[in-house]
């Protein structure tokens, strides 16, 4: 956790996990050099090492936090983010990771509890605030066939299909052309 523990980064950093946990899943060595990459990115102190066996439990994380990224109004992702927390988060706990960084919110077992733990709960908490925050649901998959990237909802107002600009403007012209070519 950073050591601000902003609940959007934390939300961000979940996004940015899934999308490396979803994909290239025969290769062992390059989601693991993703990971720690995000996870030092988001100033997760070190050391920042994940093994095989947290990569294992990582994915299969990750189906359980796609189904929050894939619900589809606010109650749905609210009932499972509850059913992910329900089976996993401990009382909430603050911690400073002996002084290294801001007090921050945790609902994981322990600082030294295992990937996959602190993945799950971390990831629940921030999408069940910015969810409680905006009243829509925290995230989504991108629209576009080509991408598919999960994100976190973070603006007002309507929910997001895209993404980034990039995706929903290529869509916009391959519908534009789509259509002309549709004309007589
Ligand atoms: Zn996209």
């Amino acid at each position: 956790m950073t050591s601000s523990g902003d609940v959007h980064d934390a939300a961000q950093r979940a996004a940015d996990m899934l999308a490396i946990l979803l994909r290239d899943q025969a290769d062992d060595p390059g989601q693991r050099a993703a990971l720690t990459a995000v996870l030092r990115a988001h100033g997760e102190p070190e050391p920042v090492e994940i093994s095989a066996t947290d990569l294992g439990g990582l994915r299969q994380a990750a189906l359980t936090l796609a189904g929050v990224f894939a619900a589809t109004d606010a109650g749905d992702a609210a009932r499972r983010i509850n059913a992910l927390l329900a089976g996993r988060a401990h009382p909430p706990r603050l911690t400073s990771h002996g002084g290294t960084t801001g007090w921050h919110l945790h609902v994981d077992g322990s600082d030294d509890a295992p990937w996959p733990e602190w993945f799950l709960t971390s990831s629940g908490l921030a999408l069940a605030v910015l969810l409680a925050e905006r009243q829509a649901p925290p995230g989504g998959f991108c629209a576009s066939p080509s991408c598919g990237r999960p994100f976190v909802n973070t603006g007002r107002g309507a929910a997001r299909r895209y993404c980034s600009p990039a995706c929903g403007t290529r869509e916009r012209v391959a519908r534009h052309r789509a259509n002309e070519a549709a004309q007589p």
